[in-house]
């Protein structure tokens, strides 16, 4: 019959099934997904009833939990573990290690270690064939005693595993107070497709772990999608039932024997110039950074096939460049559909360039947006970009982002004005300059730009020409006259005019444009040099 024990039939049973071995050790086997082999297990506790059958682990270990026997079971299973291994290595097969959970209620518990070590040297197991996996949830109420107890462990040489990563809220801030060697990432707790929401949370994870020199696990791995995915991030250590599930010893012993095996290699190499890891804790000032005092920033990934993946945006970003896009839409975007060819290639150069050089590379590329809300628009943006690490088939980058579309199109206004007073420029040294009267604005050559140094718009003209001495004092009250004029509609002005601090002679002249119902609009000016002879 099969049936679930109450608290009292579990609690009342615990000594007798220790003994008589109906709670027993199954092994699960962690592979990678590159190459198909073996790199280690995790041994799970199981409790299988003579009369009520098979108990979930789920439910018996909490009530082993709260009745203080959780650590007796471990123990047990700890045993069963280096067991295995004596065995394993007095036969000659070739081992890999195995890990076993520990409890938080283990961690309360001030001897565990010391037990766990008796045990060990009891079977004389080399300490790098066992492995332990603590979960984030041991950190509630505090961080210290479990970090203490993950000190003890890698004095000893054990090599430490974050268990359930991902589950819970604070996973990010455990992580950083935990000096753990490898993390697993339970895909089960990650809800949503991997071409989703859920993707983007994982590949960030997989991500940040890289930048934290940390290899991942994916646990609860069902599909062979679900691996694929997890190894095009770069995340080949895998768990779960699409390769095998929890199997009893002898099966376990077979499959040691039949699937090749490999050690967790360290993470792929990362050449870091900031402390990346910093950037992801929520609190640390880096991150304050990012978000409030960079502008528009993101962080992106740059693979080998010419794939850009955005991992993180600030809100500045997406008032800079996003048009009424959310995060979401952008994240989920592929960043390079707003590019042409001609854009697409000069991005790539620069990043290129900035892989090459280590350094910050600028670009200006034109992007081609589309938002539900708010229709197409294509805009201009400058990018300050720096490689901030390389993994062994991706790059990371960090790049500042400016939509410069407003200036570039005040530029392409100018080139526009300039071959409209084409005259000006065919003459050798004439200046040139449109005056919107209405606004008072004033709009210069490139000829005044660049020998003046003037911006591309001047306010309330021509006050910052007399400011900065273009026209000098004593003709500064006939130069605001002659906009007054302009303002009543005079057709002409002209006279000559001492320029600039070295009052050089100019013959300066105005020509107002009128709207069909004679309204002075605009008034295009112009400076000559006067030749010799002319005054
Ligand atoms: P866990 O440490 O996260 O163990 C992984 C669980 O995921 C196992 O459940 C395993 O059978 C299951 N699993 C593995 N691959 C897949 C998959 O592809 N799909 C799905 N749906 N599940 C998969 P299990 O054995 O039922 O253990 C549940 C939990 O009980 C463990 O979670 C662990 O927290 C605890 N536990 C198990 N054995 C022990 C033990 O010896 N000591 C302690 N303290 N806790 C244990
Ligand atoms: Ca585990
Ligand atoms: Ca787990």
């Amino acid at each position: 019959m099969e049936k679930r024990m109450n608290e009292q039939e579990l609690l009342d049973s615990f000594d007798e099934a220790l003994l008589n071995n109906h709670i027993f050790v199954v092994y699960q086997p962690k592979i990678n997904h590159a190459t198909g082999r073996m790199v280690g297990a995790e041994a799970l506790m199981r409790w299988r009833h003579p009369e009520y059958g098979m108990q979930f682990p789920s439910e018996f270990i909490p009530v082993l939990e709260k009745s203080n026997l959780i650590c007796k079971a471990d123990l047990y299973v700890f045993e069963q573990v280096c067991r295995l291994q004596r065995k394993c290595i007095d036969e000659g097969r070739h081992i890999v290690p195995i890990s076993f959970n520990m409890s938080r209620y283990d961690i309360y518990n001030n001897n565990y270690v010391d037990e766990i070590e008796k045990i060990r040297a009891k079977y004389d197991v080399p300490v790098k064939y066992l492995r332990v996996e603590i979960t984030e949830s041991s950190a509630v109420g505090g961080v210290e005693l479990i970090s203490s107890v993950v000190d003890k462990l890698h004095e000893l040489g054990y090599i430490v595993e974050m268990d359930d990563f991902g589950s819970g809220y604070s996973s990010l801030n455990v992580l950083k107070d935990l000096n753990v060697d490898i993390i697993k990432l339970d895909m089960r707790f990650l809800s949503g497709d991997i071409g989703g929401r859920g993707g983007t949370i994982i590949s960030s994870i997989v991500q940040m772990t890289k930048w934290l020199n940390t290899p991942v696990i994916a646990e609860g791995v069902e599909t062979i999608e679900q691996a694929d995915y997890m190894k095009s991030i770069g995340c080949k250590y895998i768990q779960g039932y699409l390769y095998s599930k929890p199997v009893e010893e002898k099966e376990f012993i077979e499959k040691l024997d039949s699937i090749e095996h490999e050690p967790v290699g360290p993470a792929m190499d990362l050449i870091s110039t900031m402390d990346a890891g910093k950037f992801w804790n929520p609190e640390s000032l880096e991150t304050l950074i990012f978000n409030n005092y960079v502008g528009g920033a993101a962080i992106f990934t740059y693979n080998k096939n010419g794939k850009i993946e955005i991992l993180r945006i600030n809100q500045k970003y997406i008032k800079e460049v996003g048009m009424n896009q959310t995060e979401l839409d952008i994240l989920n975007s592929d960043p390079l559909n707003s590019f042409d060819d001609e854009n697409k290639k000069i991005y790539y150069d620069t990043l290129e360039r900035a892989i090459k050089s280590e350094d910050e590379e600028t670009c200006e590329t034109w992007r081609h947006l589309y938002s539900d809300c708010c229709g197409e628009d294509t805009i201009c943006v400058k990018s300050f970009v720096r490689m901030i690490g390389r993994t062994e088939d991706q790059y990371i980058f960090y790049t500042m982002v400016q939509n410069i579309t407003k200036e570039k199109k005040m530029y392409e206004d100018l080139y526009e004005s300039e071959r409209r007073f084409r005259f000006a420029s065919e003459q050798v040294n004439v200046y040139a300059w449109e005056y919107d009267i209405d606004t008072k604005e004033m709009r210069p050559c490139f000829r005044c730009m660049r020998d003046l140094g003037l911006p591309p718009l001047l306010k309330n003209y021509p006050e910052p020409a007399i400011e900065v001495g273009i026209f000098p004092p004593d003709y500064a009250d006939m130069y605001r006259d002659w906009h007054k004029q302009l303002e009543e509609g005079v057709g002409t002005l002209e006279g000559i005019i001492p320029l600039t601090v070295g009052r050089v002679p100019f013959h300066v002249r105005y020509t107002t444009e009128f709207d069909e119902n004679g309204k002075p609009l605009k008034a295009y000016g112009s400076a000559a040099l006067v030749v010799d002879g002319e005054a």
